[in-house]
């Protein structure tokens, strides 16, 4: 039975030595019946994003010229690694992909949604190919696992954001438990699945590697996931925007959901989910200090530390404020024609508020959403809105721990709970 999930996202693995140390810590643990999820390197999916706009958007040359840069990007990680000792046949099989990677950005005459997925995956196709090759020069045995044949995707996969078929992935990664053999160690790519007729990749949004380690947990009933981070555990604010931040030392699953839909980028918020259905344990753990006692998150209550507050913050968001054309009330109908437009786009507010005549929502901003929404409602409803907007939340909130990260910006709207304060801010 594998019993537990680490992943390491791109951070984890940036270079050389980032490498060494995840060979270190997995080393260490490689008896404890573990598979392992792997983003890829550094910033390389906004590489590759870049490579196939250029691709796409400009002539192939300077296509190249972007994709010569992820090359010698991952040679430098080689190098740094491996020296001029490198096993041939691992060099043939780096050089393989980058090769299939190439062919499929030429096919440009297909949506971009779909090419991306079958482009960017080679991230972690790579990435994975590279580490496999490393934990085995450091004498820890890994069975490589293609993610697409295990994570399969429902039958007309949403490209760039799929949602894996439950039924047919547990079917899949399930068999792992049986063909498990401790001392060997599961090393799997995060964000990437593919179609049930094995045909093409899918992936699952970005930051999906959190959900990718969810999901092979709840299908194999595992024990614990484990998040290796750059950061001691889960820290009441991002410490790039916030000084003082402290460690939050255990939250339930509620609480981390919370935390998550505000915005807290530490976690991806489908991950929890999955977890929380089985009852498996999520560690987020340093691995630049991996003797430092990780964040809990997990079914418990009594340890909802509610005297922390958290302070979330989301950038680039558009606030529209909507009313009736008839001036009619913001009632129940409107309210509902407004949702339904929201739901079929995809739109997701992250915070409303509604007056008698009108209703206001932010969203992550999207001009294409917004255009499309726009056409669908103007004939009924006068819209308005403003871009570039910062949404503030603070969790647990006491009286004016606002102050000082709104004191020179213009509120655009404030709303409030008992435990959740907001604003909007320009
Ligand atoms: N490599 C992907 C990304 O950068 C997935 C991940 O890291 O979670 O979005
Ligand atoms: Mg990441």
């Amino acid at each position: 039975m594998i019993k537990r999930i680490y992943k390491f996202g791109g951070a984890s693995v940036k270079d050389a030595e980032a490498v060494r140390n995840l060979a270190q810590i997995v080393g260490q643990h490689k008896d404890e019946d573990i598979l392992l999820v792997v983003s890829a390197m550094g910033k390389t999916t906004n590489m590759l994003e870049k490579v196939l706009a250029d691709f796409r958007e400009h002539d192939g040359n300077l296509g190249m010229e972007a994709l010569h840069e992820v090359i010698s990007y991952h040679d430098s990680i080689i190098q740094g690694l491996f020296g001029e000792n490198a096993n041939p046949e691992f060099g043939e099989n780096i050089a393989g992909l980058f090769i299939e990677l190439w062919e499929k950005l030429q096919k440009t005459d297909v949506p971009y949604d779909y090419q991306y997925d079958q482009t960017v995956c080679y991230g972690e196709l790579i990435s994975t190919s590279i580490i496999q090759e490393y934990l085995s020069k450091c004498e820890v045995p890994t069975r490589w696992l293609d993610a697409r044949k295990y994570v399969i995707t429902d039958i007309e996969p949403t490209f760039r954001a799929a949602n894996p078929d439950w039924d047919e992935t547990r079917l899949k990664i399930s068999k792992l438990n049986d063909e498990h053999i401790r001392g060997i160690v599961c090393l799997t790519q995060g964000f990437i699945g593919g179609t049930a007729d094995g045909k093409h990749s899918v992936t699952l949004g970005r930051e999906g590697s959190d959900f990718t380690a969810a999901i092979f947990a709840n299908c194999l009933d595992a024990e614990e996931v484990t998040i290796w981070k750059d950061v001691d555990g889960l820290l009441n604010a991002d410490p790039k925007r916030f000084a003082d931040t402290v460690k939050i030392p255990h939250i339930p699953y509620s609480e981390a959901i919370e935390l998550a839909f505000y915005g807290a980028s530490i976690i991806h918020p489908k991950t929890i989910k999955p977890l929380q259905n089985k009852g498996i344990v999520l560690k987020v753990q340093s691995f630049l200090r991996p003797d430092h006692n990780p964040t809990i998150i997990d079914g418990n209550h009594q340890k909802n530390d509610e005297s922390i507050p958290s302070f979330i913050v989301k950038d680039n968001q558009t606030l529209v404020s909507i009313s009736p054309r008839d001036y009619s009330f913001m009632d129940e109908h409107n309210l509902k024609t407004i949702f339904e437009v929201c739901a079929d786009l995809n739109i997701h507010a992250n915070m409303i508020q509604t007056s008698a005549l009108m209703l206001s929502f932010c969203f992550d901003s999207d001009k294409t959403k917004l255009k499309q929404m726009m056409a669908y409602l103007t004939e009924t409803f006068s819209i308005k809105y403003n871009e570039g907007l910062t949404l503030f939340t603070i969790r647990h909130y006491r009286e004016g721990l606002e102050r000082d990260f709104i004191k020179d910006k213009k509120i655009l709207v404030k709303q409030g709970s008992r435990s959740t304060l907001q604003f909007v801010l320009s």
